[in-house]
């Protein structure tokens, strides 16, 4: 199959259902520009169908015995391993993330699949005996029916990992909307579940927009809904399923914080600073965005930060020379250019302009910008205020600790932020005070391991609930209590309960 008769494919109870029926939205290179196939746009219908399906496979899916389950997982793990490079070239192609990162993101979920596997050991519950006379009290770690998650465009490997495997682990069935922007990874995916022969319906696939997820806030099948994408959607899906006592994980926007001190150690700073803002394009939920540096180093840390930005190359996110990639749309760029025109408007300096960069091979017509450095950037410009979601670094002069401490509590956005010192000092208290969800030590992304939970606070999480680690686990099961008496059938019934001071109890006794 050639790139331009890419066909996206819903995947509901174990087929392919090509929608001809339905209107498609293109699907494009960002490297090159060119349209390399089309996606369906669901909707009410086709959404409710994967319900039907994944709602129809849900009683069998939980009643498969455990180790079968893990069965699948591991499976699942294995047959990723032998499929990286096809995975990792899918999400090159259709969200241009550059090759290297893109088999770093299939290396990722490998991982969580191994996290994922650990199931058995933390969904065991509780028992205590002897609440009253032969009255034992018990908590399960139940499933809960059918959960739905959406996608954004910059992670679609990582955000299955982070719903698919800890859902249907713990005896759920699930349906999956990626985004219009990269559904390619999800479409081999899905062929490989079908390949290690996972149940038809415990895993769904439906391509579409808004409306495809809209539907799910009254359908009484489905237990809850989990969403990674920027803020405002996380918002919209909070209240669609609030009014319908709906379970939400809802992971939202970012803008994420770097502290420089003047004992960082600066040639790790800079490579990470490099790693982090370029990475992906700056497409990263975890991508350093704004940068306060105390005025010891500010001179000699902007001029190494420039010095390494101007040496980045950009080009098709398939060829392995290049340091980086393009944005994932024509719409992305144009936003990203807007901003760096705010950023002088309002009184910033371009350090280094990323529009129209030079590109290390002949696609001029990808959606490319460059490394943008501004510096005398303050807090209350709105390229410090807002999220870019582009290759655009902001660094701004503090006082000291309690400068860059006080940058981040005044943000509305509580994804992630680093330090880079050796003071010790320095370092607990950026982790006791910075106002964020994720905190790293001299590490520019600080992206924790599957085994532990991924989230922010602030915008940049709509309520309470994390993926990945325990907390990733416990959200796709509720605590279910059984209060058991057991009669012993040789010794009659026992007599109705009376407690010592005669007081008849509401509770087993
Ligand atoms: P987006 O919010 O535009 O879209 C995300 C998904 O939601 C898409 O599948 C889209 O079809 C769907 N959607 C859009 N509007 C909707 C609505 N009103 N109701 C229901 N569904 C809707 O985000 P995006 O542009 O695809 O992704 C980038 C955003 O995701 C950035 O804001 C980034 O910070 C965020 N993100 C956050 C994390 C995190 O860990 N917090 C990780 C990755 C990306």
């Amino acid at each position: 199959m050639s790139n331009s008769e890419i066909v996206i494919r819903d995947h509901i109870n174990g087929e392919w259902i090509e929608q001809r029926q339905l209107p498609t939205a293109p699907l494009y290179n960002p490297s090159t520009g060119a349209q390399i196939g089309q996606v369906p746009l669901g909707n009410a219908s086709t959404s409710k169908a994967a319900v039907a399906a994944a709602a129809e496979a849900y009683p069998a899916w939980r009643d498969t015995p455990l180790p079968k389950r893990m069965d699948f997982l591991f499976a699942m793990q294995s047959e990723m391993v032998n499929r990286k490079e096809e995975l990792a070239q899918a999400i090159a192609l259709d969200q241009a993330k550059h090759i290297a990162e893109a088999r770093g993101e299939v290396q990722r979920v490998i991982e969580i699949l191994q996290m994922a596997c650990t199931i058995p050991a933390l969904i065991q519950g509780e028992t205590i005996s002897g609440i009253a006379n032969n009255i034992s009290g018990r908590i399960y770690k139940a499933p809960l029916g059918v959960f739905c998650g959406v996608a954004p465009f910059n992670f679609p490997a990582l955000v299955f990992g982070w719903f698919i495997p800890f859902a249907i682990g713990t005896g759920n069935t699930f349906v999956y909307k990626p985004s219009t922007e990269s559904p390619l990874f999800m479409q081999k995916l899905m062929q490989l579940l079908v390949d290690i022969g996972l149940p038809k319906g415990v895993v769904n696939v439906v391509h579409g927009d808004r409306e495809v997820v809209e539907a799910w806030y009254d359908d009484e099948n489905v237990a809850g809904v989990c969403l990674v994408g920027s803020s405002p959607t996380a918002k919209a899906i909070a209240e669609g399923c609030g009014r319908n006592g709906k379970k939400t994980m809802l992971l939202g926007g970012a803008k994420n914080f770097l502290a420089v001190m003047e004992d960082a150690p600066m040639d790790l700073l800079i490579d990470n600073v490099l790693m982090s803002g370029y990475g992906s394009a700056g497409q990263r939920c975890l991508a350093v965005s704004n940068i306060a540096c105390v005025p010891e180093i500010h001179d000699e840390f902007v001029e190494r930060l420039l010095e390494a930005s101007r040496k980045v190359t950009v080009g098709d996110a398939l060829n392995p020379d290049v340091f980086m990639g393009p944005v994932i749309s024509s719409r992305a760029k144009e936003r990203i250019e807007n901003y760096i025109n705010i950023g002088v408007e309002g009184g910033a300096t371009l350090a280094l302009d990323g529009r129209n960069p030079q590109l290390a091979d002949a696609n001029k017509d990808g959606y490319f910008v460059g490394p943008t450095v501004f510096t005398d950037v303050t807090p209350c410009m709105q390229i410090a205020r807002e999220e870019i979601f582009g290759p655009v670094l902001s660094v701004m002069k503090v006082g000291c600790i309690d400068g860059a401490l006080r940058m981040i509590r005044n943000h509305p956005m509580g994804n992630g932020a680093c330090i880079f010192t050796q003071n010790a000092y320095y370092i607990e208290k950026f982790i006791n005070e910075a106002d964020v969800g994720m905190v790293g030590v001299n590490v520019g992304i600080c992206a924790p391991h599957p085994y532990m939970p991924f989230g922010g606070i602030k915008d940049s999480l709509v309520g309470n609930n994390k993926v990945q680690g325990k907390e990733g686990i416990d959200f796709f099961t509720q605590n279910k209590v059984a209060t058991v008496r057991v009669v012993d059938p040789k010794a009659g019934q026992p007599a109705a309960a009376k407690t010592d001071s005669g007081v008849r109890s509401c509770v087993a006794s």
